[in-house]
């Protein structure tokens, strides 16, 4: 294997690869310090997290469910339906708009501290191999090293592990889907009783080993679309890490006269995950991930110098300017989190328990019909009725009384519709008048129906009635 000659990276192409374009692999040295202590910590919150949430309840539901086929969303005990697709998307846009303006603040904080491909790959895998075969120069020892039976059996335990990684990875992702219960019985089940699953999983797991074991930094590199966008949205005044150049240049050794504080021992490089040189400025490939950070202020202490010679930092304070938090850019991304955010309680605040959809039937506009002598106008409609509540609910339907007073009936009546949880009700209604009343009225009127479902909760909807 091909590992960065961290002494030799060129300008001119990516690190990550040679002359001719062949892939040259990164094998980042083990770094601590409080950066990596701090991401540690998250990065084991959030993959304890991530695992978790599938079997974890709220208010009897599962904490995220996406159940895709029946268009059902699960979010901590509140179910969204198709017809939620408005919250869905302000859920998304908020997302989206609250990563671009952590992004124009602090730069690629995400990548670095939560981003599922730096969690998982420093957090699961790296740990793997360092745990197995050691540092960074125990492992390229060991991958240039004869094969023996020592390596055949490290190797078989690596990918092992690996493997075993990946498969409680891709089980846990479709359990977002499926549900826990569902995951148990298909687990259960021979693979041909659930060809589809199965066959997600296996893509799953081969995605995630070719990802988080071979792919890793080339995914931030070349493929991520949210990296491809830090150079939109970062400006003078973004918080990166970055290289204090006054300081550190010219760069040279410790008892050399004259020279800054950069020792040039290339450690910042020898930990960088990405394999770059952050002493050559702001650099797509840096993912923020405080590495070099680190590295270099444990260096620093060494040498008993002031630390941050890598550090948190804006071009701004580079210059020797005051970094601006507000500008453009922050302002016009957060309002539109703001309103976003606004709009997404409103719109949650004001979601009715019942879904009611009230069509015309599709026979005749009205019809005669003869009750005890009495002529009659009916009207036909068909109700659809879902109850979106986590219980059980009893829906009285029935006229207002000034309806009923003009000489509007509902029928059948009384109704009373009991709907469970999550259930869908189709149900016919008519609305009936006598001809003989019929004719004080216009062609078309509204008659208000009312949906009384207890405790003071109440839906009018109003039913168009025609007559000849
Ligand atoms: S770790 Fe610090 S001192 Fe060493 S090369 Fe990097 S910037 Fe210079
Ligand atoms: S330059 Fe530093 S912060 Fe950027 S990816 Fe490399 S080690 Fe991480």
């Amino acid at each position: 294997m091909s590992t960065v000659d961290f002494r030799q990276i060129p300008d001119e192409r990516l690190s990550t690869t040679d002359e001719l374009g062949n892939r040259i692999h990164v094998i980042p040295a083990k770094v601590s310090g409080v950066w990596s202590q701090r991401k540690n910590i998250l990065h084991a919150f959030l993959i304890i997290l991530l695992l978790a949430l599938p079997w974890i309840s709220v208010n009897g539901k599962p904490a995220i469910l996406l159940n895709l086929p029946d268009r059902e969303f699960t979010f901590f005990g509140t179910t969204l339906y198709a017809h939620d697709g408005p919250l869905v998307f302000f859920i998304l846009a908020t997302a989206a708009m609250t990563l671009a303006f952590v992004t124009v603040v602090w730069g690629r904080v995400w990548c670095g501290w939560a981003c599922p491909q730096t969690v998982f790959i420093e957090g699961i895998f790296r740990r793997i191999e360092r745990m197995l075969l050691g540092d960074r120069m125990q492992q390229i020892a060991f991958y240039n090293a004869p094969l023996t039976f020592g390596k055949i059996i490290k190797t078989l335990t690596k990918w092992a592990l690996f493997v075993l990684a990946a498969v409680v990875l891709s089980h846990t992702l479709v359990a977002y889907f499926v549900g826990k219960n569902n995951l148990f019985h298909m687990m259960g089940q021979p693979p041909a009783e659930s060809w589809t699953v199965f066959v997600i999983m296996l893509f799953i797991t081969g995605v995630v080993l070719f990802d988080f074991t071979w792919f890793r930094e080339q995914f931030c590199i070349i493929m991520c679309p949210y990296g491809r966008l830090q150079g939109l949205l970062l400006d003078q005044n973004s918080i990166t890490i970055a290289y204090d150049e006054k300081r550190g240049e010219p760069r040279g050794k410790p008892n050399v006269k004259g020279v800054g504080d950069c020792v040039d021992c290339y450690r910042c490089v020898a930990v960088c995950p990405t394999g770059i040189d952050i002493r050559k400025g702001q650099q797509l490939e840096c993912i923020g991930c405080t590495a070099c950070i680190d590295a270099c202020n444990d260096v620093m202490a060494k040498l008993k110098r002031p630390p941050e010679l890598i550090g948190y930092r804006s071009l701004k304070n580079l210059e020797g300017f005051k970094t601006r938090f507000v500008r453009p850019r922050p302002i016009v991304f957060g309002s539109i989190v703001f309103i976003l955010t606004i709009s997404f309680i409103f719109a949650v605040s004001s979601r009715k328990e019942i879904n009611i959809d009230i069509i015309r039937g599709i026979d005749t506009p009205y019809e005669h019909i003869q009750e005890n002598g009495t002529d009659f106008i009916a009207n036909h409609y068909k109700l659809h009725i879902k109850n979106q509540s986590n219980g059980p609910i009893a829906i009285t339907v029935q006229l207002s009384p000034e309806e009923t007073a003009k000489g509007f009936t509902l029928s059948p009546q009384p109704l009373t519709l009991n709907l469970q949880s999550k259930q869908n009700l189709d149900f016919p209604i008519f609305i009936k008048m006598s001809s003989a009343t019929t004719k004080d009225f216009p062609l078309t009127s509204n008659v208000m129906a009312e949906f009384d479902y207890g405790n003071g909760r109440k839906v009018v909807r109003p039913l168009v009635f025609v007559h000849p």
